[in-house]
């Protein structure tokens, strides 16, 4: 049976992802594997260097973005296309390449970053929809908000 395999960005580690997926085999680079060391955080990964035909295939995608990758994360895209395996981070810039690379990922710190609530108002007297704020125009009752689905 072969194990699930997951690519770690340091930012996974250090919002402490591990607790999450300890059934997987874990994979990073050099790089990311040295960041940790450097801030203290010990943690079971397997090191692999990337395909250099990758990093550059992930660099092409990127300068299409202009967007300002560093080389560690570009290092980590192109271990999560050789492994076909998604990549667990909160970095907002490594998910956008991811997208444009149709490489999944997974955030760890999920609510927060993704979810933005939209409010509708509402009167609690006649439950019509209404303005902002204040006073309901057509029976005076007080305007309320929810969430909107
Ligand atoms: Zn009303």
């Amino acid at each position: 049976m072969t194990q699930k395999i997951l690519i770690i960005d340091a930012s996974a580690v250090i919002n402490d992802f591990s607790t999450k997926y300890s059934d997987y085999r874990l994979v990073t680079t050099t790089k990311v594997v040295k960041e940790l060391k450097s801030r203290g955080a010990i943690e079971d990964l397997e090191e692999r260097i990337p395909k250099p035909d990758l990093i550059k295939f992930v660099s092409d995608i990127d300068k299409d973005l202009s967007d300002k990758t560093s080389e560690a994360d570009k290092e980590l895209l192109a271990l999560a296309l050789e492994f076909r395996a998604p990549v667990v981070t909160d970095d907002y810039g490594i998910q956008n390449i991811a997208t444009k690379l149709g490489v999944e990922f997974i955030p760890v710190l999920e609510e927060g970053i993704t979810k933005v609530i939209e409010w509708e108002y509402y009167c609690s007297g006649c439950r019509r929809k209404a303005g902002k704020s204040g006073v309901c125009k057509v029976c005076g009752g007080r305007i309320k908000r929810r969430e909107r689905k």
